[in-house]
C-alpha cells in the first residue's frame, strides 16, 4: 500500500481464522493503520488483495464491505449532539435503511451488550471517556459485522479506563467475534491473541502464537521491540 509513490506497507500475508483474534504489534509508524484501512479499504491497496469469506473486498461496493468489516478508531467520532441510543442507530437508518424503530431497537440491544443499556439517552459529553468507546463499539457491532478492525481502541482513554475496554474487547472475542486488534498492550496481546503479527518498516515480520512471539521471538528486530515496550 502507497501514499502517493510512498510505499508503506507491502509484504503482507496472513490468514484470520473466523472466531479468532489476531494481535498486530510493530513500532509507531510500521504501517499498522494503513494495514486496517487497507482490508476495510478506507485506503485503496495498490495490489495484493484481501478475502473476507474467500470473497475479494475489492469487488465488493466498499459501503457493504465496511458493513462486513467494522472499524473501530482511537478517536471514536461520535456526534456530540445525538444521544448514544442516536449515535448507534443513525448508521442503522441512513447505511442500512432499516425503520427508525427497528434501529432504535437493535441500537439498544449493541449498547446493552457494551454494558451502556443506562446510558442510552446520554450524550457523548456526559459520558467517560471509556464509556464513549464503548458506545463506538457498540455503533460497529449493531452493523452485525462478520470482523471487527481495532486500531489502538484504548490508546486515547485515561490508563483507569483502558483495562474495561480491554476486558469488553477480549469478552466479544471470546463470544465468538473475529478479530484483528493493532494494539500495545502487550499484555491483552498475549492474554487475548489466538496469533499476534509483528509488523516493522510497513512489513510483516513475525507472526505466531503469543508464547512463540512473546516467549521465543525469532528476529533481532521483534527482540528489540520486545525489549523496549516489555
Ligand atoms: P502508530 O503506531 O504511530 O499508529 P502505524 O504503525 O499505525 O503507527 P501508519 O499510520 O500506518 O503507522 O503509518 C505508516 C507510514 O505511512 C508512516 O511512515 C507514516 O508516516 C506514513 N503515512 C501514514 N499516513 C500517511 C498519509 N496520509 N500520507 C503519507 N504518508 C502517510
Ligand atoms: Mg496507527
Amino acid at each position: 500500500m502507497a501514499y502517493g509513490s510512498f510505499d508503506v506497507v507491502r509484504n503482507v500475508s496472513f490468514e484470520v481464522r473466523p472466531g479468532s483474534t489476531t494481535c498486530v504489534i510493530g513500532p509507531s509508524g510500521s504501517g499498522k493503520s494503513t494495514l486496517l484501512r487497507g482490508i476495510n479499504r478506507l485506503h485503496e491497496p495498490k495490489s495484493g488483495e484481501v478475502l473476507l469469506a474467500g470473497e475479494k473486498a475489492s469487488s465488493m461496493v466498499p459501503e457493504q464491505l465496511r458493513q462486513r468489516i467494522g472499524l473501530v478508531f482511537q478517536h471514536f467520532n461520535l456526534f456530540p449532539d445525538h444521544t448514544a441510543l442516536d449515535n448507534v442507530a443513525l448508521a442503522l437508518w441512513k447505511v442500512k435503511g432499516m425503520p427508525r424503530a427497528a434501529a432504535r431497537e437493535r441500537a439498544g440491544r449493541a449498547l446493552a451488550e457494551v454494558g451502556l443499556a443506562e446510558r442510552a439517552d446520554h450524550r457523548p459529553r456526559d459520558l467517560s471517556g471509556g464509556q464513549q468507546q464503548r458506545v463506538a463499539i457498540a455503533r460497529a457491532l449493531a452493523m452485525e459485522p462478520e470482523v471487527m478492525l481495532f486500531d489502538e481502541a484504548t490508546s486515547a482513554l485515561d490508563p483507569e479506563l483502558v483495562k474495561g475496554v480491554l476486558g469488553l474487547m477480549a469478552g466479544l472475542g471470546g463470544r465468538g467475534m473475529t478479530m484483528v486488534v493493532v494494539t500495545h498492550e502487550m499484555g491483552f496481546a498475549r492474554r487475548a491473541a489466538d496469533q499476534v503479527v509483528f509488523m516493522d518498516e510497513g512489513e510483516v515480520v513475525e507472526r505466531g502464537s503469543p508464547d512463540e512471539l512473546f516467549d521465543r521471538p525469532q528476529s533481532p528486530r521483534l527482540q528489540r521491540f520486545l525489549s523496549e515496550v516489555l
